[in-house]
């Protein structure tokens, strides 16, 4: 049986491995079905602190990784699907596997939402719709793309995409972007990016290729509706917590956030059971908080470890 069983590798899931690590209770961290997290997603990180002139989300992460594994993290690629968490030994079950741990910290993070019309599925991946700029924006060289959404990861991809394509253009379904100052600032100010406003994106449009080549949007306050030409389309709306598993069996809210419990920012109703990160924080939401969260359950997990384990 392990002692401590970290399930995801983002901020959170690192950071709680690298404090297990260093308490010496050499922690198996199970990857999930997106090793790195949503950081390995995205170009620049410029805020997370001690990296002056920025950092790249991948490299972050897999500092975090070596930094980890340096003091004796252990880390296997595989997705849990079901958890039974009552009594003292906690079951971890995947597709083919069952694994077992005296605690179990959940950091299995958020993954993008997407809008849900027609086209977006059967175009997801290699036809023209995506969720990641920095995976798939290199492709749309030198073509027209849209970006759908109004927050930082939408103007962060904007951005990113100016770098390859004609043409991006960015459509909100309100006329005032959420996004930080700064990064609304530099949106807006940028030539090859086209605000289109109080829009909603009704229909992804195929070519007789099955490929994307227009979407179809409504202009919320004249109900007219028109197509925007585009190749590529960047869902940038958002993200919804992993949590799935935990569905009846820990505290959460109505959009699926675990719930922390009794004012403690990590605890959850099961003892030895803790949260970090984007699958339990909808107001932060950031790397540098999601790595406090995950340090303080590590150090949670240590002393419950060491009173009841
Ligand atoms: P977000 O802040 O929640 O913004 C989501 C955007 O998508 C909003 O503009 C929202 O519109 C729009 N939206 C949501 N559902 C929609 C739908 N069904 N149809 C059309 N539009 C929809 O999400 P985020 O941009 O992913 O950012 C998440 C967190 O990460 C934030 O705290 C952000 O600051 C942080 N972040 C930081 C950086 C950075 O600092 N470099 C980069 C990326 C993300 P409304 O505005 O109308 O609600």
């Amino acid at each position: 049986m392990e002692n401590i069983i970290i399930l995801g590798t983002g901020c959170a899931g690192f950071t709680a491995a690298i404090y297990a690590a260093r308490a010496n209770l050499e922690p198996l961290v199970l990857e999930g079905d997106m090793p790195g997290g949503q950081l390995t997603t995205t170009s620049e990180v410029e805020n997370f602190p001690g990296f002056p002139e920025g950092i790249d989300g991948y490299a972050l992460m897999d500092n975090l990784r070596k930094q980890a594994a340096r003091f004796g993290a252990r880390f296997v690629n595989d997705y849990i699907e079901r958890v039974e968490l009552d009594g003292d030994t906690k079951q971890l079950h995947s597709a083919s596997k069952c694994y077992e741990s005296k605690a179990v910290i959940i950091s299995t993070g958020a993954s993008p939402r997407l809008l849900g019309i027609p086209g977006e599925k059967e175009m997801f991946g290699g036809k023209g719709v995506t969720t990641c700029a920095t995976c798939d924006g290199a492709f749309y060289r030198d073509m027209e793309v849209v970006v759908v959404g109004g927050g930082d990861s939408a103007c962060e991809e904007a951005l990113f995409l100016t770098r390859f394509c004609s043409k991006v253009t960015l459509i909100h379904r309100r006329d005032e972007l959420r996004a930080s100052k700064i990064m609304a600032e530099r949106t807006l100010a940028c030539d090859k990016i086209k605000p289109v406003w109080n829009a909603v994106v009704e229909e992804v449009l195929a070519d007789e290729e099955g490929l994307a080549r227009a979407v179809s949007v409504r202009n919320r306050q004249t109900d007219e509706a028109s197509e925007i030409p585009c190749k590529g389309v960047f869902i940038a709306i958002g993200h919804v917590p992993n949590t799935k598993p935990f569905e009846g069996i820990l505290n959460l809210d109505e959009n699926g956030y675990l719930v922390p419990f009794n004012g403690s920012m990590v605890k959850t109703i099961v003892p030895g059971v803790y949260v970090a990160g984007d699958c339990a924080d909808h107001v932060y939401r950031q790397a540098i908080t999601a790595a406090g969260m995950g340090c303080q359950a590590a150090i949670e997990c240590e002393r419950w470890l060491a009173e009841e384990g």
